[in-house]
């Protein structure tokens, strides 16, 4: 049998120096630990071709399948504000695009298949550990509903990597509307090769925005359309409490999806300040800082296309600060309306954005859980009675005071509290991926060769919204013993 992929590449089509040619690197066994049935489905593959040995070693990147054009993509960034003008896929390669069900073109990428001419000192190798926390946390966003690169599929590789200590050897299959970043765009324009960045914005326009094509001008409004998608984005991981934790402009998706979970983490404690990655020194990349990071890394976009906004520097600045200028209103658009439907609010008053800073305020002098603040709130909702939510603060009277003022709010508008309640619960999960969790997963697996609890975890966070009585631990923020402080990057 021989495992097909109805491949339709159209990136490696681009001219030679948007990547290098480069094949994945044979690893000695390796063994599928996962695949992503559903989502296998989905891309036009047979998962039951792909659940054999040489479905395994492909997705470990130890035999080519037919019609891969496998290539490692060219691209640099900003990391932590600093500017590195060739990083490239160090240790991923894709091995092409196809189409899926609904006709989106999907990249199919190997991350962990070896050395590549871009790893610079890197191994091109990837830890079991970060392999399964990618996974994990890219198909509970998913699950949520928030825009995300996918997992298709876990192998290890049968060879150990050295990190701080060996620890066995991984390699995820990602998948993604693309892998275009804003890093791709500051690789070319870094060189001032204007010509590049024209070609490439115009496969974006093509793959990502084709309604823009019939636009008089194309490309501001691919800045524009760009800027909205990401307020979007990163409104949204604000509203579950998730902190992606590196977002360096080779980690921020044209297509505005979230890519690249390296030391990402959701908040349990609601404090705006939180900040989980080892690396992240200042809280640049902190949980209440992301959507200001996001526009940073947005004028950095708007930075690559200025040739092609105007001949003339002058006017290209002006419009692109212009546009730059709508990113405010729609994060905080998306934002506020976010806000309202976890509250319960079906309709728009001036003050809400008072009441539901009202709660976050009392939810950080708490130091409440976020999730299950949001969660109980909901059934509370339902019932008219607060006792449960209210156990989530040690001094309670603040949120008392809070919920009057909740109450009175909802007692405005005619819907019964049966459907605020169900409504509440389809934005305010009970299950999100909790680090202790995901750490529990990672020691299991890698230590003990257990996947059984990364099985559980995965099923309880396939569907986020349903109480699941019979995994309802899996809601509970750590206790203080099991608390994760720091995650580290996916290196
Ligand atoms: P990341 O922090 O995962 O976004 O990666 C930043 C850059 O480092 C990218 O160019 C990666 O391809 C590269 N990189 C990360 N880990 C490795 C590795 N183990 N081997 C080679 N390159 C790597
Ligand atoms: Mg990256």
């Amino acid at each position: 049998m021989t495992v097909h992929f109805p491949f339709q590449n159209s990136y490696a089509a681009l001219p030679a120096n948007f990547f290098a040619r480069v094949a994945p690197t044979p690893v000695e066994k390796p063994r599928l630990i996962k695949l992503n049935r559903p989502l296998a489905l989905h891309l036009g593959l047979d998962p039951d071709q792909l659940d054999t040995s040489e479905g395994a070693e492909i997705l470990a990147g130890k035999t080519l399948p037919d019609g891969a054009d496998p290539i490692a993509m060219a691209y640099a960034g900003h990391q932590f504000g600093h500017f590195v003008p060739q990083l490239g896929d160090g240790r991923a390669i894709l091995l092409g695009e196809v189409i899926d069900k609904d006709g989106v073109r999907r990249d199919i990428q190997l991350k962990g298949s070896g050395p590549t001419p871009f790893s610079r000192r890197g191994d091109g190798r990837a830890a079991l550990g970060p392999v399964l926390r990618e996974y994990i946390v890219s198909e509970a966003m998913a699950a949520m509903g928030i825009p995300t690169t996918r997992s298709l599929a876990a192998v290890i590789t049968g060879e150990p990597v050295m990190r701080e200590t060996a620890l066995p050897g991984a390699v995820l299959t990602r998948v993604a509307a693309s892998h275009i970043r804003v890093g791709t765009f500051q690789y070319f324009a870094a060189r001032g090769d204007t010509e590049a960045v024209q070609r490439l914005a115009d496969h974006v326009i093509e793959r990502h925005y084709p309604h823009l094509k019939a636009a008089e001008r194309p490309y501001p409004a691919l800045l524009t359309a760009v800027i909205g998608r990401q307020a979007e984005l990163v409104a949204r991981w604000l509203l579950i409490g998730f902190i992606h934790g590196v977002m360096n402009t080779d980690n921020t998706s044209i297509s505005g999806e979230t890519i690249d979970y390296g030391p990402c983490a959701f908040m349990d404690a609601y404090n705006p300040a939180t900040v989980f990655s080892s690396i992240d020194e200042y809280g640049r990349y902190a949980y209440a800082n992301q959507p200001r990071i996001a526009l940073w890394n947005l004028t950095r976009f708007a930075e690559c296309l200025l040739p092609l906004l105007s001949d003339d520097q002058d006017k290209a600045v002006a419009e692109a600060q212009d546009l730059l200028g709508a990113f405010g209103e729609a994060f905080n658009d998306a934002y506020k309306a976010g806000l309202r439907k976890k509250l319960g609010l079906f309709t728009e008053r001036d003050d809400d954005q008072l009441l539901a800073q009202a709660l976050l305020d009392t939810m950080a002098a708490a130091g409440a859980d976020f999730t299950l603040t949001f969660r109980r709130l909901s059934d509370a909702a339902g019932r008219g009675d607060n006792a449960e939510v209210r156990a989530l603060f040690e001094e309670p009277a603040a949120f008392d005071e809070w919920a009057v003022r909740w109450r009175a709010r909802l007692g405005e508008e005619p819907q019964s509290a049966e459907e605020r309640r169900a409504a509440m619960r389809t934005v305010n999960p009970a299950f999100i991926p909790r680090n202790h969790r995901i750490e529990a997963v990672i020691q299991a697996a890698v230590w003990n060769d257990d996947y059984a609890p990364f099985e559980e975890l995965l099923a309880v966070l396939a569907r986020p919204f349903e109480d699941q009585p019979q995994f309802a631990a899996y809601a509970d923020p750590p206790k203080p013993e099991e608390r994760v402080c720091q995650t580290f990057c996916g290196t």
